[in-house]
């Protein structure tokens, strides 16, 4: 089963009266979770187990989609509630791919650069009659990124002798990957902020944030923020945060990423205030931007946010019981079916120009990504002010409502 607070807020849709019951209900199980045991042999020989899991949550709209987690906490339940969330993703961004989500109870970076190619070719026999360009198609998530997904398409064409470069998306670029300038999670989450700024009350000349985790995502769109006016005043990664109220370069901190150094400790160097990791989250700022990992608001600390809006960058970075009450306070939600949605819609077009046979046009596929994003925010919004529900209701239900017709469509509802 997914969790409750996935079917905490299908029962916020099914509130709203427009849906059909039994659709909610198929919705709520998966269509397969598929569980396999790998060997993976360590650089000093020893051979350790491994239980993955790929949940395939609907094969509804098209083939299924959805990263590969590389966590050791990554669970079997959570994979099942990411796959879920990758539905609501596609639907709600009218894509033709279903949901899935991997997950490899692993830490990655403790393993050596060999121990994680034999990994990824273990988990590609392992999965082999599971994945497919027209059936799962993995991407990176947590974890896991390009060198993973070259590795994985390696080891599949070479078990099917033959060229399928769209097995995987996130790739290489020299493999055919689309790598988007700003990255395509940030820039969707950047778009999504364009289309919606007034709105959302971000009116103030220069909107002070706080990017909660520095990983790819957490850097990029700092640094898109920051070029367009924003002032990052804090910022954490695992080990510690930094706060600035006159703002951070964010340059020094792209430096200080780059040569592998965390923040805990940096205070000095970088002219500021150092702390605990999660000890910003509840800093005063206009914009709050969670980019690491899921349950980072959660019921204790969602009355003590102080941000007036929120921008969900980290998939499940608020539980369902923090989007109650923010919700409650006026605390606006930018869920992350909706924020995040630039990733998958970069993988979409990297997987069609695989299937056509041709290279990706990063041009066309910018622009397509900034039109699908401007067109969901538009309708999400509508909805929200029309139903008068929050954001995030509203993205779950235009969502739920296209797997509704689609269902109808095929003869299923
Ligand atoms: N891992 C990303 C997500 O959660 C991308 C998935 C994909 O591109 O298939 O949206």
């Amino acid at each position: 089963m997914i969790d409750d607070g996935i079917l905490k807020r299908l029962d916020r849709v099914q509130g709203m009266g427009r849906s059909d019951d039994d659709l909610l209900d198929s919705i709520k199980a998966s269509d397969a979770l598929i569980e396999r045991r790998l060997t993976l042999r360590l650089d000093s020989g020893k051979r350790v187990q491994v239980i993955c899991w790929r949940c395939q949550h609907s094969h509804l709209l098209g083939p299924c989609k959805g990263g590969l987690r590389f966590h050791p906490d990554v669970s079997e339940e959570e994979v099942r509630s990411l796959a879920f969330k990758m539905t609501l993703k596609t639907a709600l961004l009218g894509l033709p791919l279903g949901g899935a989500k991997g997950g490899v109870p692993i830490d990655g970076s403790a393993l050596s650069v060999h121990e994680r190619e034999r990994l990824c070719r273990a988990w590609t026999r392992a999965f082999i009659s599971d994945i497919g360009p027209n059936k799962d198609i993995p991407a990176p998530d947590v974890g896991c990124g390009p060198e993973e997904m070259a590795w994985i398409r390696d080891e599949y064409e070479q078990l099917m002798g033959k060229s399928v470069p769209h097995v995987v998306t996130g790739k290489p670029s020299a493999l055919g990957g689309l790598n988007l300038r700003d990255g395509a999670t940030a820039r969707g989450g950047k778009r999504v902020l364009d289309k919606l700024r007034d709105k959302l009350g971000l009116t103030q000349e220069e909107p002070t944030v706080i990017v909660q985790g520095f990983g790819k995502v957490g850097g990029q769109i700092a640094s898109l923020l920051a070029k367009d006016g924003y002032r990052i005043i804090g910022v954490s990664d695992s080990s510690g945060s930094l706060r600035k109220s006159e703002g951070f370069d964010v340059d020094d901190l792209l430096a200080v990423k780059e040569q592998g150094k965390s923040f805990s400790g940096l205070d000095n160097e970088l002219e500021a205030e150092g702390g605990e990791p999660d000890a910003i989250l509840t800093d005063e700022c206009d914009l709050l931007v969670p980019a690491a990992l899921g349950g980072q608001i959660h019921q204790d600390n969602a009355d003590d946010i102080k941000a007036s809006v929120i921008l969900e960058l980290a998939n499940d970075a608020v539980s369902a019981d923090a989007d109650e009450v923010l919700a409650k306070r006026d605390i606006r939600l930018v869920p992350d079916i909706l924020a995040n949605a630039g990733g998958v819609l970069a993988s979409y077009h990297e997987w069609l120009a695989g299937k056509a046979g041709h290279e990706v046009v990063v041009e066309t596929a910018e622009k397509s990504l900034d039109d699908i994003i401007d067109r969901a925010a538009d309708r999400a919004w509508h909805m929200h002010k029309r139903a008068e529900v929050s954001l995030q209701t509203a993205c779950y239900a235009l969502a739920v409502e296209h797997l509704q017709q689609v269902a109808r469509c095929r003869g299923l509802a």
